[in-house]
Formats: C-alpha cells, structure tokens, sequence
C-alpha cells in the first residue's frame, strides 16, 4: 500500500494525521499479525511535520493529552481513553539523538511491540531501520516549500 498527500500548511497534516488515527484505532488496517502491536516509522527532515502530524494522529486516537516534541525524554506512553479502540496504549518514541538501535531495545521495544495492544510511532525511525518490523506503516515528510509538505505512507514489502 502507498498513498500520497500534499499539505499545504500544519493545521492540514494535524487533519491528517487525526484522520489516519481514527482509522486505524476503529479498523485497525494495517495488522497482518492480531498477536502483534503495530509500528509507525516517521522519517523526514527536521521540521518535516513528524510531530505536527503525530498531535494530530493521537487526537484522532482519543487521546486528551498533548503530544510534545520529546526532546530529552526518549520515549512516553498514552492510554487511550476510547473503548471502541482496537489498541489501549499510545507510546511516542524520538530517536533524533538516538546512536545505535540497541538504544531503542533498552527501552524494552521488543516487549513494547510484541504486544498487539499497543501504538508506537518512532520520530527518525531511519535511525533504528535495522530492528523496525517488517511490516511497519512508513511515513516520510518532506519539505516542499514553506509550508507545504510532502507526506507520503507505505505499509508492507
Ligand atoms: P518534525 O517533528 O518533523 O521535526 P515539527 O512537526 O516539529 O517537525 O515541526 C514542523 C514545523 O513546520 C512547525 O513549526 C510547523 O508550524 C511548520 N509547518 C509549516 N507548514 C507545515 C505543514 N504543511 N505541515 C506541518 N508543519 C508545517
Ligand atoms: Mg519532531
């Protein structure tokens, strides 16, 4: 699957990402395996809108809290409210100072993935491609002007 979008200012990728998140909170499409959670890789330059897009995407989740770049801390963990959510738990990794994939596994990603109740969407997931599932949902940014932006998702091989 891949899909294409222009945005052509913050508050579009925020719809967008809010969008996206409904989806795959009710229907849940892209898990090809029920006893695994399901990973979102956001790659891009910086300002891409990885981000803007992910405050969008765990609105559209049901979550309350705002979502921040998370700057110093590496990983941090939402429960979403909505019981009609397929999944329960929202985890917001940033990998932007992140050297080598084992950073990523001290933070218990394999238990953290393994589990089908959980979200994680990785910021800079280029940075830890190697350990990432092969079937993770990819979204790439970039930039196309000021504020247009190219936001592009593949699913599977
Ligand atoms: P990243 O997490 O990829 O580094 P952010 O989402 O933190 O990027 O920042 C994106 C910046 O670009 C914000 O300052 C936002 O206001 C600005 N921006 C301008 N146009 C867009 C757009 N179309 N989509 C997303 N952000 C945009
Ligand atoms: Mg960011």
């Amino acid at each position: 699957m891949r899909k294409k979008y222009l945005t052509k200012n913050s508050f579009q990728t925020k719809k967008l990402g809010e969008m996206i998140g409904k989806k795959i909170s009710l229907t849940s499409p892209f898990s090809p395996k029920s006893s695994e959670g399901l990973v979102i890789g956001l790659e891009g330059d910086l300002g891409g809108g990885k981000t803007t897009f992910l405050q969008g995407f765990s609105r559209g989740l049901g979550i309350k809290e705002k979502i921040l770049s998370p700057t110093f801390i590496i990983m941090r963990k939402f429960k979403i409210q909505n019981p009609n959510s397929k999944f329960k738990f929202f985890h917001h990794i940033d990998c932007y100072r992140m050297k080598k994939p084992k950073g990523i596994l001290d933070l218990g990603f394999k238990e953290i993935t393994s589990d089908p109740k959980n979200i994680v969407a990785i910021e800079w997931s280029n940075r830890v491609q190697k350990i990432l599932p092969k079937y993770s949902l990819i979204i790439k940014f970039e930039l196309a002007g000021k504020n247009k932006r190219k936001i592009s998702l593949k699913y599977g091989p």
